[in-house]
């Protein structure tokens, strides 16, 4: 097999761990987003496979579902070259009642040298960071951050418009329950780019404006010539209560569609983060119109994100003290 030389890693990206996209700085958000584009490049080769993380160890541990974000994480870190442990949570002890701690410090007795951690509950991914030894990487904890999705975005709006600064992206939707949308406002505004969120007032939360976005309650207003639009899932498994009439009504008024759509800049990108709810959020017509949509692009470019996270924090991760 032949294994390619790793490309070499900036020495000013200092964390331990990716928790969210708060307080990361410009330059290292560039940096991430640099590392990941030579992943794009290599995955797109016959020869996909580094070694950079041979004899570390990647535990997946993913209390909520997931498709891209899970099989992007596994993909990721058997191209670098890892052990990848993928523990379900419907057959583990989490199920006996053991809590998330003693399943943190249990896994972390192992010495893995990466934790990927999604969880249902906002800061539980921090508060499990303060109990083990290795890396954690954060893929969504509730509704507070989904750091790498964040970046999975910007590297694709980067690679169709060549940089951030400037442009105008309109988030749409749920943006309540959302980590992808506080994430991506994070990562937007360090990066020069101008927010709008677009949502009825019982989707979006108290005071959001104080993130230094731009509010509007009505669709065609908050899509007039913007660059970029991010549409938003209905998060029903988060929600208590009815936050909207009915799905019907929510697409008459909230739902992306040609007629919608029309209002944007000509060229303005369509994105989601996936699942999509066709029907609901999205239409079908402008979801797969492979002219506007870069849906597909987002997943793809999805891969070499991660594999730049894991590079990042994997190829640093400290060794256990022995005396552990
Ligand atoms: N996949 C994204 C997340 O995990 C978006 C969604 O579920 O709607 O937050």
């Amino acid at each position: 097999m032949i294994l390619m030389q790793p490309i070499p890693l900036p020495s000013t990206f200092v964390h331990r761990h990716l928790l969210g996209i708060e307080g990361l700085s410009p330059e290292e958000i560039a940096i991430l987003l640099e590392l990941a584009e030579s992943y794009v490049a290599l995955n797109r080769e016959a020869q996909k496979k580094r070694d950079v993380l041979r004899g570390r160890t990647l535990i997946l541990l993913f209390f909520e579902t997931s498709t891209r974000t899970r099989t992007s994480f596994e993909l990721a870190g058997k191209r670098l070259g890892a052990d990848v442990i993928n523990i379900s949570v419907a057959t583990s002890a989490i199920k006996k009642g053991e809590t998330l701690i003693d399943t943190a410090m249990t896994l972390n007795a192992m010495r893995p040298d990466v934790l990927v951690v999604r969880h249902p509950d906002a800061g539980a991914v921090t508060l499990l960071s303060n109990h083990v030894n290795c890396a954690v990487i954060n893929a969504g904890d509730g509704s507070h951050e989904h750091p790498t999705q964040a970046f999975v975005d910007a590297l694709t709006i980067r690679r169709r418009r060549g940089d951030l600064r400037g442009l105008s992206v309109a988030i749409c939707g749920d943006v309540m329950h959302s980590r992808v949308a506080r994430s991506n406002i994070h990562l937007l505004n360090a990066m020069g780019a101008r927010v709008r969120l677009v949502a009825p007032p019982t989707l979006l939360p108290t005071a959001i404006e104080r993130m230094g976005v731009e509010i509007f309650h009505d669709m065609r207003a908050g899509l007039e010539d913007c660059d970029i639009i991010m549409m938003l899932r209905l998060q029903s498994e988060r929600m208590q209560g009815t936050y909207v009439p009915s799905t019907r009504e929510y697409f008459h008024f909230f739902g992306l569609d040609k007629e919608k759509l029309s209002v944007a800049k000509p060229d303005a990108l369509i994105m989601h983060p996936g699942p999509m709810n066709r029907g609901v959020e999205i239409d079908s017509a402008v979801a797969d119109d492979i002219t506007r949509s870069v849906i597909l692009d987002q997943v793809e470019l999805g891969l070499a994100v991660r594999q730049a996270c894991l590079d990042i924090l994997g190829r640093n991760a400290p060794a256990l003290p022995s005396a552990y």
